[in-house]
C-alpha cells in the first residue's frame, strides 16, 4: 500500500505544481504521507448506510443536543450578534450546523486532512473530486492560515467547528477576530461561524424567514403537489386547506413547496427559500430538516407533532437502485440509478403510484418496489 501511495504522490506532484503549489510546500505535506486504511473503509461504508428520517432526526435532534445549543446560544450571544449585523445569516441556523456538524466543537475531528485526501484522491472513486480538495487543502497551508499538524478534520476532508471542505474553505472562510488568520480549527469557534454565514450568505440566505414550518394537508389533500420542484405562495397553499401545525398563519417566504420526508403517514412540511440554501451545505432532505428543526428548538420551539410510519425500514442501497431501474423500465425517468433518492426519483415514484391508483406521496418503500416490473 505504501508503494502505491508514493507512486501516486509521484504523478500527483507536477500537477500540484502546475496548479501553483510550491516545492517546498508540497515536501513539507506530502513527505512520508500515507493512506489510511480506514478512510478507505469509511467511503465505502457510506453509501451503504442509511436511516430513516426519523432515525436521523432522533439522533441529529436530541434533547442534549438541543440543551447544548441553547447554552452555546447564551455563551456566544456577543459573537453572534456581530455575525448576524454583518452576514444578515440568522444565529439559530449557524448554531444548528455547529451542531449537527461537530456538537458544537466538541468533536472537529482528528484525522489529518492532507492524509486523507491523498487516501480518498488515490484510492476512491471519486478521486478527481478528491484531488480538487487536495490541492485546495496544500493551497490552505501553503498561505500560512494553519500548520499541516494543526490541519485536521473528518474522513471525508472536512475541517473545524462547522466541517468545511477546503475549496469552500479558499472561496468563503473568514477572518473574522481579525488575528491576520482564518482560524476554523482552534478552540475558538468565531472565524468558523463567521465563515459557515458568509457561506450561507453567498448562496441566499433571506435573513429572519423560517426554513419551513410543520404543516397538516386537509383530507382529500393531492398528493400530486408534494415534493420540491412544485411551488406556490402561501395564500395559495393556505386556499388548498395547508396549516400550520403549531396553529397560525403560513408563513409568507415566497414560493414554497410541501415535502413529506417520511411519505404520506409522516410528518408533513412546507419549505421557503432558505431549505434550499441549507442544500448547498449537504443535500439531504434529512440533513437540511435536521439542521432547521434543530435551529426551532434551539430557540424554545416544540417537538415535531405528525407521526412517522416507525414500522417501515429504510431501502438498502441495491433495494434503491432496483428501485430506479423498476421506474425506468416502467417508462419514468428517475434519473438514473445511483441509490440516491432525489427530487428526480420523488418524482418518478409519484407519478408511477399515481398511474396504479395508490397516494402519490413521492416515498421510495418497500411497497413501491414491490409493484414495479
Ligand atoms: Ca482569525
Amino acid at each position: 500500500m505504501t508503494g502505491d501511495v508514493e507512486a501516486w504522490v509521484a504523478a500527483f506532484r507536477p500537477r500540484a505544481e502546475a496548479a501553483g503549489i510550491s516545492r517546498a510546500t508540497l515536501d513539507m505535506a506530502l513527505n512520508g504521507v500515507a493512506l489510511r486504511p480506514d478512510v478507505v473503509e469509511k467511503d465505502r461504508n457510506q453509501t451503504e448506510f442509511t436511516r430513516t428520517i426519523w432515525d436521523y432526526l432522533d439522533k441529529a435532534v436530541s434533547d442534549d443536543r438541543i440543551a447544548a445549543g441553547r447554552k452555546a446560544l447564551k455563551a456566544q450571544a456577543h459573537v453572534l450578534d456581530r455575525i448576524e449585523a454583518r452576514y444578515g445569516v440568522d444565529r439559530q441556523v449557524l448554531l444548528a450546523i455547529w451542531g449537527l456538524e461537530s456538537s458544537y466543537g466538541v468533536v472537529r475531528g482528528d484525522v489529518p486532512t492532507v492524509a486523507a485526501l491523498v487516501t480518498l484522491a488515490s484510492a476512491t472513486r471519486r478521486g478527481a473530486y478528491f484531488e480538487r480538495e487536495l490541492l485546495a487543502a496544500l493551497r490552505i497551508l501553503q498561505e500560512g492560515d494553519v500548520t499541516g499538524a494543526a490541519m485536521m478534520g473528518s474522513w471525508a476532508g472536512a475541517m473545524g467547528h462547522t466541517q468545511f471542505m477546503p475549496s469552500s474553505y479558499l472561496a468563503l472562510a473568514v477572518d473574522f477576530d481579525s488575528d491576520g488568520r482564518r482560524d476554523i480549527w482552534s478552540d475558538e469557534p468565531g472565524d468558523a461561524l463567521a465563515s459557515t454565514a458568509a457561506f450561507l450568505a453567498r448562496y441566499g440566505w433571506r435573513k429572519g424567514e423560517p426554513w419551513g414550518v410543520e404543516v397538516t394537508l386537509p383530507l382529500g389533500f393531492d398528493y400530486r403537489l408534494s415534493g420540491e420542484r412544485i411551488h406556490h405562495a402561501a395564500a395559495e397553499w393556505q386556499a388548498m386547506g395547508v396549516k400550520q401545525a403549531g396553529g397560525g398563519a403560513l408563513p409568507d417566504c415566497g414560493p414554497s413547496s410541501v415535502l413529506l420526508p417520511g411519505g404520506a403517514r409522516g410528518a408533513a412540511f412546507l419549505i421557503c427559500p432558505n431549505f434550499h440554501v441549507i442544500e448547498h451545505y449537504n443535500p439531504a432532505d434529512a440533513y437540511v430538516i435536521a439542521v432547521g428543526h434543530l435551529s426551532d428548538r434551539i430557540m424554545g420551539g416544540g417537538p415535531i407533532l405528525g407521526d412517522w410510519p416507525r414500522g417501515l425500514r429504510a431501502l438498502t442501497l441495491d433495494e434503491r437502485i432496483a428501485l430506479q431501474h423498476g421506474l425506468t423500465l416502467a417508462g419514468f425517468n428517475a434519473g438514473g440509478a445511483d441509490g440516491r433518492i432525489g427530487p428526480l426519483t420523488q418524482a418518478a415514484i409519484r407519478a408511477f403510484q399515481a398511474s396504479i391508483g395508490v397516494v402519490p406521496d413521492g416515498y421510495a418503500s418497500l411497497d413501491v418496489l414491490g409493484r414495479l416490473p
